[in-house]
């Protein structure tokens, strides 16, 4: 049997270190086929997003069957693009690209990979009341997942408090008033069931906590998405305290495997793909 060849990338700026590509072809590999992954750093040639246009010709005439997006180019692909997925279009931001009888087609897997993985890990956590720190574009595309599985009211806070405004006007268009923004952390906490960080804070070269661990109580289950390192200080304050968490690991795997079920329309072996995935970051 002839083994199928596929090709497909990331663009982003400062990608040299991404778990991505090992991920994708091995799974690719699981199922016979030959998966190219491609890094298209701009940090690395000194481009910039001004270059997506050229990128995304360049990836459709050599027949990419996708691109996966990040930092800082989610938003700047969207104008970009033949389609949106409903996700992209309400999030405004795309994390995978399709091409599809040369047609770009955009979707966003950060927010059902947040979901698959918190899901997963917390089955039973309350959803009453969330707080979502970090209204950035991780956080954005989780605030549409999390009121998609449920929650009953989520409380937004964010350094730049119009831009959690922001959100919070385009969550309550889409979803019912059940979003409101906030300016201090500590009042957005009284009374929470959960919390969900989506700030750098806490990655390598960002150190230290987004929230005082005096405002954490065990009561409250704690999502991240920083998982570089993947035991954040916020994690271990969270566990410390007994609180149930979930790592930033799980989102990562998570919108992979909703990526390449996209590029390849077949079903991802998600428990492998997290297998695979912890083996990578423990082997850094
Ligand atoms: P972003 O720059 O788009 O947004 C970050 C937001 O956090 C901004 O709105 C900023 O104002 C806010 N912020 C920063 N410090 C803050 C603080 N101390 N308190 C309150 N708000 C603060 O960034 P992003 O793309 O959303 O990425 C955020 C983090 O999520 C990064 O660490 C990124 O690596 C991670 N991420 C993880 C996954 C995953 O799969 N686990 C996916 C996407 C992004």
């Amino acid at each position: 049997m002839a083994t199928h060849r596929l090709l497909a990338g990331l663009i982003g700026a400062g990608i040299q270190r991404s778990l991505t590509p090992a991920m994708q072809e091995e799974e690719a590999r699981h199922h016979g086929l030959r998966l190219h992954y491609q890094l298209i750093d701009l940090e690395r040639t000194g481009e910039s997003p001004a270059q997506l246009p050229a990128l995304l010709t360049a990836a459709r005439i050599m027949g990419f069957a996708g691109l996966n997006i990040t930092y800082p180019c989610k938003q700047a692909v969207v104008p970009l693009l033949d389609e949106l997925s409903p996700e992209a279009q309400a999030m405004g931001a795309v994390n995978t690209v399709v091409v599809r009888d040369g047609r770009l087609v955009g979707h966003n897997t950060d927010g059902s990979g947040w979901a698959w993985g918190f899901r997963r890990a917390l089955p039973e956590a309350d959803l009453g009341c969330v707080v979502l720190l970090g209204a950035g574009g991780a956080g954005s595309a989780i605030a549409d997942a999390v009121l998609g599985l449920g929650a009953a009211q989520l409380r937004l806070v964010d350094a730049d408090p119009p831009r959690a405004q922001a959100l919070e006007q385009a969550l309550n268009a889409r979803h019912g008033a059940r979003v409101v923004s906030h300016s201090d952390a500590a009042q957005a906490l009284a009374g929470a069931t959960g919390l969900i960080h989506a700030t750098p804070t806490g990655m390598a070269k960002f150190p230290g906590m987004a929230v005082a661990a005096a405002l954490l109580r065990p009561s409250m289950w704690v999502s991240e998405v920083v998982y570089s390192p993947i035991d954040t200080e916020l994690l271990k304050a969270a566990r410390a305290l007994g609180c149930p968490t979930v790592d930033g690991g799980t989102m990562a795997v998570g919108q992979a495997v909703g990526a390449f079920e996209l590029f390849t329309g077949l079903n991802a072996d998600a428990a492998r793909m997290e297998q695979h995935f912890r083996r990578l970051l423990a082997a850094r």
